[in-house]
């Protein structure tokens, strides 16, 4: 495989599948050629291309209201959710776009269904809204931290695709990426953002207790992708130790997935033709 000539759609999960994080590449180099030295500068050459594609497509679909679009962002800490964001979506208009971070749920968001404060930020027509983490939580940490008995977090993997099925036929074109790091890429990423000042501010000591608990959130990850890939909203696995094949990946199937929208411009109110403006 090289770069210019990759299918986005083999990092999709098929409904069903499970996505066996464990052998899945966190790295180009395991997908390349080892001929294909220049596959960095030939990815982020395609990936200027593809974030000017964004910024059209979806200032036609703010202008044609053609569909909502739910982007979801899951990972480990460290796993580029933000930079992803910036980089991909980037060129986009804060009109149109929207970008939503879950956190630690407040006592009011507890004392609701873990889907009610999920629902009030998906987007409504013409608009792309990002999740940066999302109702996924509510299976992953949830599960890993024992936040709430088991059988009640298994039956969350149902709802979940009841809930995305009555968005997808309401609408709205889901995508979810799960952005798939090493281990040892989050070791370095983690240390880096403690010996860089600039980083200080994203860095928890929490962050290293679920670290350990590393292999336990990929089983978690591997169920809930396992059980939540359907045809109305796809996961894909997202090589992400390099950043410039994570934007590759994710910017390739939002294009694609605009571009399967066909967005001519509106048409214009009758009478412009050869008006001049006094
Ligand atoms: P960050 O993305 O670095 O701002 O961290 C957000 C934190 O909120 C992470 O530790 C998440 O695991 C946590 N979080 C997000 N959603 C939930 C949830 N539903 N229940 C518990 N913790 C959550
Ligand atoms: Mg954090």
């Amino acid at each position: 495989m090289d770069v210019s000539s990759l299918d986005p759609d083999r990092f999709r999960i098929s409904p069903g599948d499970a996505p066996g994080l464990a052998d899945r590449p966190t790295r180009a180099d395991d997908l390349l050629g080892p001929d294909d030295e220049d596959a960095k500068a030939t990815a982020e050459a395609l990936n200027e291309e593809l974030s000017e594609r964004i910024g059209d497509l979806q200032e036609r679909l703010w202008a044609t209201k053609a569909a909502k679009v739910l982007v979801v962002l899951q990972g480990m800490d460290t796993s580029g959710k933000d930079s992803t964001t910036r980089r991909v979506f980037g060129a986009g208009s804060p009109l149109g776009i929207a970008v939503k971070g879950f956190g630690r749920p407040t006592e009011e968001e507890l004392a609701h269904g873990y889907l009610w404060r999920v629902h009030r930020h998906t987007p409504a027509d013409g608009e792309i809204v990002i999740f940066n983490r999302s109702h996924y939580e509510d299976v992953l940490v949830v599960r890993v931290d024992d936040l709430v008995p088991e059988g009640r977090w298994r039956r969350r993997y149902g709802h979940i695709v009841d809930f995305e099925r009555m968005l997808a036929d309401e609408g709205t074109i889901i995508l979810k990426f799960m952005l798939h790091i090493s281990h040892d890429e989050q070791r370095e990423r983690l240390q880096e953002r403690i010996d860089n000042p600039k980083k200080h501010w994203k860095f928890e000591h929490h962050d290293l207790r679920v670290r350990e608990s590393w292999g336990e959130y990929m089983a978690a990850y591997e169920d809930a992708i396992t059980r939540t890939s359907t045809e109305h909203a796809p996961w894909y696995v997202v090589p992400s130790d390099q950043k410039w094949f994570r934007d590759l990946v994710v910017g390739r199937v939002v294009v694609d997935a605009l571009e399967r929208l066909e967005m001519p411009w509106p048409d214009p109110e009758p009478g412009i033709e050869g008006l001049v403006v006094e």
